[in-house]
This record gives structure tokens, C-alpha cells and sequence, in this order.
């Protein structure tokens, strides 16, 4: 049995059932599609009946976790770039700041 630390991220994603059976869980909308293993179970099958192998499953799973750390990284800047705008007041003077600007226009002090 491996540990959560063996396992790739994308590994994390994919739940295999008692039946063999795959559960993959999408790391953007939080969502759980489910894959039917067929006899040999060596394919699998979605609910639109498309047949994939394991291999793509992984890929797939993995290209989806590349988009989810890039929308993340995307809104962690936002986050970053609002809450700069937010906090940037002179401790000072209390007048608003110039984001990147060292030194406060209004009074001079150093930021
Ligand atoms: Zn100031």
C-alpha cells in the first residue's frame, strides 16, 4: 500500500472502487465524474459512453490539474494585487500609496 506521499497529484484525484471502478475528482469545480471499468479492466467508460485507457485518464487528469494551479496562480495574483491596493496607505500621513513607489508622495516617509 502506498503512502499519500508516493502518490502524484494526480493520483490524488483518482479513486478506485471496490469493483475496480474509477472516480476522478475535478480539482477546478470540485466535481466527481465516475468511469465504468470494463471485463478486463483495462478500459474504462464515462457516462457519455466514451472509452478511455488508464493512461489517458492520468493525462487528462493531469491536464486538468495544470489548469486548476494556473487559475489559482491567476487569482492568488488578484487577491495579492487587491489587498496591496487596500493596505496601501502611508503609515504616516494615511494618504493612499502609488504601488511600487518606496517612498510616500504626499509626506515623504519612508514605506
Ligand atoms: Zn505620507
Amino acid at each position: 500500500m502506498e503512502s499519500q506521499q508516493e502518490m502524484t497529484p494526480a493520483e490524488r484525484l483518482i479513486q478506485v472502487t471496490l469493483a475496480g471502478n474509477l472516480v476522478i475528482l475535478d480539482p477546478i469545480k470540485g466535481t466527481e465524474k465516475f468511469y465504468t471499468a470494463n471485463d478486463t479492466h483495462d478500459r474504462f467508460t464515462n457516462d457519455r459512453g466514451e472509452e478511455f485507457t488508464a493512461e489517458e485518464i492520468v493525462a487528462a487528469v493531469n491536464e486538468r490539474l495544470v489548469e486548476a494551479v494556473q487559475q489559482r496562480m491567476a487569482s492568488d495574483r488578484q487577491t495579492t494585487a487587491a489587498q496591496q491596493q487596500n493596505h496601501a496607505f502611508c503609515a504616516s500621513c494615511g494618504k493612499p500609496l502609488v504601488p511600487g513607489d518606496r517612498f510616500c508622495r504626499h509626506c515623504g516617509s519612508h514605506i
